[in-house]
This record gives structure tokens, sequence and C-alpha cells, in this order.
């Protein structure tokens, strides 16, 4: 079976520099995926992190992110590298950017080059090109992203690895009383088109580009899977035990 894993900055980054130990606990994952006849595509962020431990450059600006994220993708991938090669893996690099995916001709490319990386073993890790492309970065932190790769790649589910562990019926960071969605099959025109706001109890920081693309997903005929990337448990028993303990479905 052939699987999407989004893991967000949040995650990968700790006091502005790369959280090792959970890049470590990510590919531990990852191997243990692969020995089980999964074949797995990452997309990663990290990038921008990555570049600012090298050049503390002001973030704030677009191009100085544009710059940090040319800077950091190397630093970020040596890293992957490196850990990838304690579990006798190889990991490759794929840029992407959303206008990719507009055209069938450039998907098809990309396509025989994910396909021949997964027939030879190897962790395609993906990111956005930032320097073409600066919709994620902007927006949505490879969310939307990694979604379009699920589809287009054809894997049956997108894994995202949160800095939250499921999908709530308010942000459980705001209201005590937030009650976890197990399960969803549909979302709601309102909740798609939700505001960024202080004031809006349903949708703040990044879930609503996660709830796009579970939406875009399930209308494709896919999955995706929404849980902690803090506690990799819950999505382990997911994949590996096939129990649903923690985190969110989102299957039509
Ligand atoms: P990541 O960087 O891990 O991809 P984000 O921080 O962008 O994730 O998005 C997750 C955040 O969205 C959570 O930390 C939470 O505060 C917020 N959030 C808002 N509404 C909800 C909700 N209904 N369910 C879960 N999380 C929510």
């Amino acid at each position: 079976m052939r699987i999407v894993i989004k893991v967000g900055s949040h995650v990968l980054t700790e006091d502005g520099s790369i959280a090792k130990e959970r890049m470590l606990g990510l590919i531990s994952l990852i191997a243990e995926l692969k020995s089980n006849t999964y074949e797995v595509i990452l997309v990663s962020s990290g990038a921008v992190a990555a570049g600012f431990t090298q050049l503390p450059l002001e973030r704030s600006s677009v191009a100085n992110r544009q710059a940090l994220a040319a800077i950091g993708q190397p630093f970020l991938l040596k890293m992957y590298q490196e850990k990838f090669a304690q579990f006798d893996l190889l990991c490759s690099q794929v840029l992407l950017s959303a206008d990719v995916f507009e055209s069938d001709k450039h998907v098809t490319h990309a396509k025989v080059a994910i396909d021949t990386l997964l027939e030879n073993n190897v962790v395609p890790i993906i990111n956005e090109n930032d320097t073409v492309s600066i919709e994620e970065l902007v927006f949505g932190d490879n969310d939307r992203l990694s979604a379009h790769v699920a589809h287009s790649f054809d894997a049956s589910l997108l894994v995202i690895l949160s800095d939250i562990d499921a999908l709530y019926d308010k942000d459980p960071n705001r209201y005590e009383d937030a009650k976890r969605r197990v399960i969803v099959t549909s979302i709601s025109e309102e909740e798609l088109n939700a505001e960024y706001s202080p004031n809006n109890a349903f949708a703040t920081g990044g879930i609503v580009t996660k709830l796009q693309s579970a939406d875009f997903l399930m209308k494709h005929g896919r999955e995706m899977f929404l849980a902690s990337g803090f506690d990799l448990s819950d999505v382990k028993h997911f994949l590996i035990d096939k129990k649903h303990i923690g985190g969110t479905l989102f299957t039509a």
C-alpha cells in the first residue's frame, strides 16, 4: 500500500532548529512501515527553520523565508540522509510546486521519477520549491501540496503528523470541552471556508488547510489520517496494528 506522510514544521522544529530526536522517531517509523510492505513518500517542511540555524534572517518577510528555505533545504536533506542511513535506507529530494499539479505532462514526469525511486526502495522526500512557488510558504505549510502528492502519485492514504493529535469539534487549545472526531465522512462548506480569526471557535491555526486537503482527497476516493507527530503511537497503531485508537480518519 502506498501512503504519503506529511510532517509539519511545528513537529520538526524546536526552539528554532530541527528537532533531531523527533526526526529520528519519524524515520524509524518509516523504516518500520517499509518492512511492513508500505511504500512511503514523505512530505517534509522544516527548510526555513534549518536555514535559520545557519543565517538568522528576519523571518517575517516572504523573500527572507524563500532565502532561508534555499539555505536550509540541503541541510535538512543532509540530516535526513544521515538518519535514514542508520536504517540502511536511502532518501531523495523532490522539489515540486503547486502548478506542477495543473499540468498532466509535469505530473506524468514526476510520477515516473517517484515510481522509480519507490521501486528501488528509496524514500522520496518532497518539499515545495520555495524559490519559484511561495504558496505553502505563505499559507498552508505543505498541507495542500501533500494532498496533491497523494492524489497524483496514487497513494491511498495521506497521513498528516501535526502538533494536534486529531480533529476536534472546536479548537482544543482554546476550549477544554472540545471533543475528538474519530471518523469524518464529509466536511461542510462553512468549515472549508472558515477564516483564520481569533473569534472563530472552529478554525484557528492550520486546521483549515488540513480540512481542505481531507475534502480534496475524499472527493477523489482517497483517505486522510490526522494524528500527533509528537507521539507516534496513534499512527503506529493505526498503520501497523490496524487499530484506530487516537487520531481522526477522513474517509468518504
Ligand atoms: P502543524 O504545524 O502541525 O501542521 P498547525 O499548528 O498548523 O499544525 O494546525 C493545528 C492547530 O490547529 C492545532 O494546534 C489547534 O490549535 C488548531 N485548531 C483549530 N481548530 C481546531 C480543531 N477543530 N481541531 C483541531 N485543531 C484545531
